[in-house]
């Protein structure tokens, strides 16, 4: 089967779907589109390839984000199973990236990549130093880079107010020989140079529901040929218009889709097939 889109970045195994996860993959299936439902830490890894196992179209990421390096009451209580909540909010526990642990979970078939991981100078966590903080998220992208050449898969790159340190620790992996599989810089909200920049080192960026309302990015888009981009929801979060400000969900790439194909005035299937083959070919995906 061949899928129409595919939402390449969405956590439809997080405890925001926990009463109607099955409604919500079958919604996007039914519509042709598959997802890549991507882990943030051990946990949530292997959620990620429970759900993959069940599904022909629903493929798995593993790896530690950086939010959860440091112990912290997390805003989110979206990820997290109700146990874990404190007074409202979540207490993440710090992980360290355990290449062990995460080696067991990469021999699955449905791990199609390493991720999702990189640098967050956004989300501070409290009492922790800054300079510590950045320096833990550095070691920790090396060592998942590290991962990801020895398992020979993509990376999945969440970088936040970092482009310039996440650009900086790409290049000289790739100088070192190492990322053979390449990646994507998942939620791009970078400029059309950042962009031309990591297209030049072989790097797609995927797109979010955030270009379906950001003047901004829909500029930038404008700049980025197709052939760099894929599509993406994130969900639950950041739902594109006209679903803003309610849940996510991976049926609603195809929002982002339309918008992308208006602003290049390109029709929505030239949009749906490039970025539907972008994305066969990065995560090497067998259907
Ligand atoms: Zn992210
Ligand atoms: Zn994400």
């Amino acid at each position: 089967m061949k899928f129409r889109l595919i939402d390449t970045h969405t956590h439809a195994h997080f405890q925001a779907y926990s009463k109607d996860m099955d409604e919500v993959v079958n919604r996007a299936l039914d519509e042709g589109t598959a997802m890549i439902t991507v882990g943030t830490q051990s946990t949530t890894s292997r959620k990620g390839i429970e759900l993959a196992e069940r599904y022909d179209g629903v493929w798995a990421t593993i790896g530690l984000h950086p939010s959860h390096l440091h112990k912290q009451e997390f805003f989110d209580d979206n990820e997290l199973p109700p146990e874990k909540r404190v007074t409202g909010k979540i207490k993440t526990r710090a992980e360290w990236f355990d290449a062990d642990e995460y080696r067991k979970l990469a021999e699955h078939p449905k791990v199609v990549a390493i991720g999702e991981f990189g640098l967050d100078y956004f989300r501070l966590p409290p009492n922790v130093d800054r300079e510590q903080m950045i320096a833990d998220q550095k070691t920790s992208v090396e060592a998942q880079l590290r991962f990801a050449t020895e398992v020979n898969k993509p990376v999945i790159i969440h970088s936040r107010d970092a482009h310039e340190d996440q650009f900086e620790i790409l290049k000289k992996a790739l100088d070192r020989g190492d990322i053979p599989e390449l990646g994507v810089i998942h939620c791009f909200t970078g400029s059309a140079e950042d962009a031309a920049r990591y297209k030049a080192i072989g790097f797609l960026v995927s797109i979010g529901g955030i270009v379906t309302f950001s003047k901004g990015l829909q500029a930038t888009v404008k700049d980025i040929p197709l052939e760099q981009i894929m599509l993406e929801t994130d969900a639950p979060y950041l739902s594109p218009e006209p679903k803003r400000g309610k849940r996510n969900e991976p049926s609603y790439v195809k929002y982002v889709a339309e918008k992308i194909a208006e602003i290049k005035g390109v029709s929505f299937e030239e949009v749906a097939e490039t970025t539907t083959n972008n994305a066969m070919n990065l995560f090497k995906l067998k259907v």
